[in-house]
């Protein structure tokens, strides 16, 4: 039974998707006009993560992400390095796909660009028109928010008490919190709409997607949390207002800010790490446990010591699976010592017990620090039978496997890495059987070529008679 706090409901609450086992999952994906950096990778690591979690535990999660590929920020930035707006959405769009890689992010199933969304968007600003809960002034398309009486219900905020110190700069429109669900504009980039040339606005390009793929409502929305107000509220205003049914969604989850000296990491503040610069240094693995070192939605400082005791901490994870790994691999194992035979009632129910931890801690709104220091206390405890071969090869098969499960749950490389080796093995297997094949057919050309090749990567193929 999977735990999930909802920033909705302020409380944790039993997790079950609306349909069977399927679970619809949406994060705010990124404003491509830069290079990510490592506030962002500490949001999608964690959701990363949770979208990991939930698979292991046998739900079937569509990952869709939004890319934001068209906003001021963007045509700001196009404007000053003379490019094409869109042209420079896409460069860093695929930047950030290629950082989220190196990250070991990988669990997206869909990225669904604003551009590419345009008639969804078009058609949901007019169903607000319809009904009344959107109005035209001669700058675009408002959204009314006295309109939608639960305005204000994710941040828990009341909009008289925001009135209060709200002034309305643009006083075409009706009150000063309605915003934007198209900007009428005659410079491009722009595109057609039934009100003129214009850009959609921010908040309702996610409504539009997630519309598209999951209809109006779903399991799970997340993002970092700054987006809960004003853009997650107004998600809410404009899905439950367009569709009538409530709720739009029913988890909502969000991320603490990774901070440098108290202060949010941020492209607008200039205090940032990129994605690419961190991993010149560090490894993926180290990053990601910094990152699951906090609970995700606890803020993190980032600093340098915090990331070298990362990587010591990793170091002790890997000199674990290296011993184990080295003991299993030396043959020491086979004989018959009682101590090291079959039955291993001490260890196995110290691993039982370690992995029902482990487990209750993911359990628990993914509470990935208690997770590893489950772990951790698992090490200590073994670690010395371990050491001193006091342990059964059967109990150390058990092992390797729930590391296997904990590399596949937090998605750590180097538990991973052993598969990679093995699938090499494989490919250089198959290489060298087709050679094999081309020497029959008497292709000495292209089987000459393929042991070249293979001599460039130090596999050296030498035929004899046998
Ligand atoms: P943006 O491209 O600014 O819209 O951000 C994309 C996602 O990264 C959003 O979910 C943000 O909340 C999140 N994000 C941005 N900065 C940070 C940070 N310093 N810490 C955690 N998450 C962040």
């Amino acid at each position: 039974m999977i735990e999930v706090y909802n920033t909705l409901s302020r409380k944790k609450e039993i997790f079950k998707p609306r349909e069977g086992n399927r679970v619809k999952l949406f994060v705010c994906g990124p404003t491509v006009y830069d290079n990510s950096h490592i506030g962002h990778a500490r949001t999608y690591i964690s959701f990363d993560v949770i979208a990991r979690y939930l698979k292991y535990q046998g739900y079937s999660v569509f990952y869709l992400q939004n890319i934001t590929d068209i906003d001021d920020k963007i045509i700001k930035r196009a404007k000053e390095t003379g490019e094409n707006p869109l042209n420079l959405a896409r460069e860093f769009e695929k930047k950030y796909i290629e950082d989220m890689k190196s990250l070991g992010v990988e669990n997206v199933n869909l990225y669904a660009r604003a551009t590419e969304h345009l008639s969804e968007i078009i058609n949901q600003i007019k169903t607000l028109m319809y009904k009344g809960f959107a109005y035209e002034t001669d700058s675009g398309i408002y959204f009314d928010e006295s309109q939608f009486e639960d305005f204000g219900k994710l941040s828990n905020r009341k909009i008289e008490d925001l009135n209060v110190h709200r002034i309305n700069p643009d006083t075409r429109k009706r009150n000063p919190g309605d915003f934007a669900l198209w900007k009428k504009k005659d410079e491009p980039p722009y595109w057609d709409s039934p009100w003129g040339t214009g850009r959609p606005g921010w908040h309702i390009e996610d409504t539009a997607i997630t519309e598209e793929y999951f209809g109006p409502q779903y399991d799970i929305h997340g993002g970092g949390l700054d987006l809960i107000f004003p853009h997650h509220e107004a998600e809410i205003a404009q899905m439950e207002s367009a569709s009538g049914k409530k709720p739009m969604v029913n988890y909502w989850m969000h991320t603490g800010f990774l901070n440098v000296s108290g202060e949010k990491m941020s492209k607008s503040l200039g205090n940032f790490i990129t994605i690419r610069d961190l991993l010149e240094e560090y490894s993926p693995d180290v990053f990601r446990f910094f990152v699951l070192s906090t609970h995700y939605r606890s803020p993190i400082d980032f600093s340098q010591e915090i990331l070298e005791q990362s990587n010591n901490g990793l170091k002790r994870i890997y000199k674990f699976k290296e011993n184990i790994d080295e003991l299993m691999e030396s043959g020491i194992l086979e004989n018959n010592n009682p101590e090291t035979g079959p039955k291993d009632h001490k260890h196995e129910k110290l691993l039982l017990q370690s992995r029902e931890n482990f487990m209750n801690a993911m359990n628990n709104d993914f509470n990935t620090p208690m997770a590893l220091s489950s772990l951790f206390d698992f090490i200590r405890d073994i670690n010395r039978d371990i050491n001193e071969i006091r342990i059964s090869k059967n109990t150390l098969i058990n092992i390797q496997k729930f590391l296997n499960e904990i590399g596949e749950i937090l998605g750590f490389e180097f538990i991973s890495k052993k598969s990679n080796e093995d699938a090499t093995a494989e490919l250089v297997d198959l290489l060298i059987s087709i050679r094999e094949k081309l020497r029959q057919k008497k292709d000495y050309e292209l089987s000459d070529e393929i042991r070249s090749n293979l001599n460039d990567l130090d596999i050296i193929i030498e035929d004899r008679k046998s």
